[in-house]
């Protein structure tokens, strides 16, 4: 009997063919929402592997329900959005997709470092708007990425592709984690710092770390008041690592100077949330690992993943490693 699975949303044909050679799928097969709660509870409870998105709760009471099931392949390197600890109780191998959309996530944090410091959208508005009359000295003048100090918080894999980005613009690189990087220290050219110097020195500040319990809020007032007035906040990880009434504040008080999200802590934002009124901000409808090569060698991924996984063997990127 072929293995059942469910898919909760539409993914690469490519990828949809590879399980289905193997498996017996069912599919939330639309892309504009989220599959419903109701229609997940129903849908594990006979299934032996679910493959998911950052949008599904994988939580005890689902878990409760699948009987069945042996794998969680969730299509992100992100997996905050699974009950680790009840997974590995229950023996679920829950996997991931690390490391094959850095580059892409980096390129889309260079593109809001650039596009805030640069008032991308602020210029782009004024121009269709007609009100650009004529060439002016101090007209939409921003600031320099170039020279300037980079401050990364979390320099894990995306963080490194940030920094040798970074290094191409002749910055000054800082980092923070809860561990030392000798290596990245050397190749990089990165300096090691406290969270509070990194804060003080820093002109963009890009978050890069995973979102726990320890990184929930990690940006709140205090730390926007130790940033520079003309610092950017920069953040591609997820929306709860910053707080966002804390930062809608520095930025109507002009406290820092932009900020830079394509993550937020209630996805999707509602297009009336204070922050979206302010024009020293660009958001982004969290597409940070969104071109077409790296969703579809992410959907891939976790097709291997979940095919080894049902196998028995020990799929490549297992996140709850204790399972097995
Ligand atoms: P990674 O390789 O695991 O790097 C995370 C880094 O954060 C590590 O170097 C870690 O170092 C550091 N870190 C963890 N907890 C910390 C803390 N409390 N304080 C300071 N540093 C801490 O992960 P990655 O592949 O770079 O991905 C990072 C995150 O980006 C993912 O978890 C995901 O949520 C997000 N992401 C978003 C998008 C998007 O579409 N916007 C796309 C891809 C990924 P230590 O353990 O030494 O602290």
């Amino acid at each position: 009997m072929k293995p059942k699975v469910f898919i909760t949303r539409k993914i690469p044909a490519e990828a949809l063919e590879k399980i289905k050679e193997v498996c017996e799928v069912s599919i939330w097969n639309n892309e504009d929402v989220p599959v419903p709660r109701d229609v997940l509870e129903k849908e594990v409870v006979e299934v032996d592997a679910l493959y998911s998105m950052l949008t599904d709760a994988v939580d005890e009471q689902l878990m409760e329900k699948a009987k069945n099931l042996k794998v969680v392949s969730n299509m992100a390197v992100g997996f905050n959005n699974i009950d680790l600890k009840v997974a590995t109780k229950r023996g679920i191998k829950v996997t991931n997709t690390p490391g094959v959309l850095s580059e892409t996530t980096a390129d889309l944090t260079f593109t809001l470092m650039l596009a805030t410091s640069r008032r991308l959208l602020e210029a782009s508005d004024f121009l269709r708007q007609g009100e650009w009359k004529t060439w002016s000295p101090m007209l939409l003048t921003g600031q320099d990425v170039y020279g300037a100090t980079l401050g990364i918080i979390g320099m894990g894999r995306i963080g490194e592709a940030v920094a040798r980005r970074a290094k191409g613009f002749d910055m000054n690189i800082l980092y923070h984690n809860r561990s030392r990087k000798p290596g990245t220290e050397e190749e990089l050219g990165a300096q090691y710092t406290d969270m509070e110097t990194l804060l003080k020195e820093s002109d963009f500040i890009c978050i890069m770390t995973p979102y726990t319990p320890e990184t929930h809020g990690l940006i709140g007032e205090k730390e926007l008041q130790l940033m520079k007035k003309t610092a950017i906040l920069i953040n591609t990880a997820r929306g709860g690592i910053v707080n966002e009434d804390a930062l809608y504040k520095a930025l109507k008080n002009e406290d820092i100077y932009a900020a830079g999200l394509d993550v937020f802590e209630n996805e999707p934002i509602p297009t009336d949330h204070q922050l979206l009124k302010l024009p020293n901000l660009v958001a982004l409808p969290h597409i940070g690992s969104a071109s077409i090569k790296t969703r579809t060698t992410m959907a891939n991924l976790a097709v291997e993943n979940m095919l080894q996984a049902l196998n028995g063997k020990v799929p490549p990127n297992l996140v709850n490693t204790d399972v097995m």
